[in-house]
């Protein structure tokens, strides 16, 4: 039914390079929406605790008639529960708000969803490991990072066993965020491209609209298609039936390397993040 190509994480499953993320879609308008990316042909949803929408995910695949395999899911683990104790409730309160029975019981991709260094000691170790059981039990079929710098990466390789299959990070034109995704290139951890598009801020930048008239494509096209071409993982967000369209037909044109350069050379540095610097992030929901 899709054209989207699939990529192999470092433990052998696959994920479709294009998903959906609903990241601040409101709980009771989910369902709707992500009904309406599987109907348009999306398999891979990205949410999280923090979002508290995982139950209008698990409702928005059965209201589409889908099967739980049919769909690829990711959540992350709640930046106030990195606790092992913690952890493993917050992981069954994850299962259980997607609401799948018996076998399907299990999410595809589970992540720490910020390493929060400043907090719990500098302890995200001990986190990591529990999502090792996680996986081991086979309720998480991968498990990965989220805003991990190098230096957290550097220190799971030597303290844990489990390499991670993904780093979600914050990478878009003007954030390019290079020195991590080629930490992550270098060591089998495939990259996760979140606010692909800036949360629009990118879409009227006039190298943007210059690719954008030339290949007859929308500005949101072009900068996702970019992303495409890198080998990165994207899922935008829109709640727009008319978008969340547009954001899936990405696989009948392709950006000359001299575009893909041009749009690269955006990067601003660490004045072109969007998103809290990971490093100095403390937060803790109420
Ligand atoms: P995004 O870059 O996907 O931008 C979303 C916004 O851009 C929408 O709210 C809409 O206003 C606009 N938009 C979407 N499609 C458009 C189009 N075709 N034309 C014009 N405007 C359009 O930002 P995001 O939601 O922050 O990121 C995407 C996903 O990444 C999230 O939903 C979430 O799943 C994930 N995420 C993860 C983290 C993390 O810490 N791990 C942080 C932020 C986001």
């Amino acid at each position: 039914m899709t054209n989207v190509p699939t990529i192999t994480l470092n433990d052998g499953a696959k994920i479709p390079q294009l998903g959906f993320g609903v990241y601040q879609i409101d709980p009771d308008e989910t369902a709707d929406a992500v009904k309406t990316a599987l109907d348009l042909g999306y398999r891979h949803i990205d949410t999280a605790e923090m979002y508290g929408n995982e139950r209008g995910v698990g409702e928005g695949i059965r209201n589409a008639g889908l099967t739980r395999s049919e769909v690829f899911i990711t959540s992350k683990l709640n930046n106030g529960f990195h606790r092992p104790d913690d952890a493993r409730r917050a992981f069954d309160g994850t299962l259980k708000a997607l609401g799948f029975e018996g076998d399907d019981n299990y999410v595809d991709l589970f992540l720490i969803h910020w390493p929060l260094p400043t907090l719990y000691d500098g302890d995200y170790v001990s986190t990591w490991q529990t999502l090792e059981e996680f996986k081991k039990d086979g309720r998480a079929r991968s498990i990965g990072v989220s805003n991990f710098q190098v230096e957290h990466l550097e220190r799971l390789a030597r303290e844990t066993e489990t390499v991670p299959a993904v780093n979600q990070i914050e990478v878009h034109p003007y954030f390019t965020n290079e020195a991590v995704r080629a930490y992550g290139n270098d060591h089998g951890i495939a990259t996760e491209a979140w606010s692909p598009i800036a949360q629009g801020k990118v879409l009227d930048d006039s190298v943007v609209t210059r690719i954008a008239e030339a290949t007859g494509k929308s500005p949101a096209q072009v900068v996702l298609r970019w992303h495409i071409q890198r080998g990165d993982i994207v899922f935008p967000k829109s709640v727009t039936p008319k978008r969340i369209e547009e954001n899936f037909a990405l696989f009948d044109f392709e950006l000359s390397g001299d575009d893909v350069d041009a749009l690269s050379g955006l990067d601003k540095g660490e004045e072109g993040r969007t998103g809290p610097n990971p490093d100095e992030f403390d937060y803790i929901p109420e």
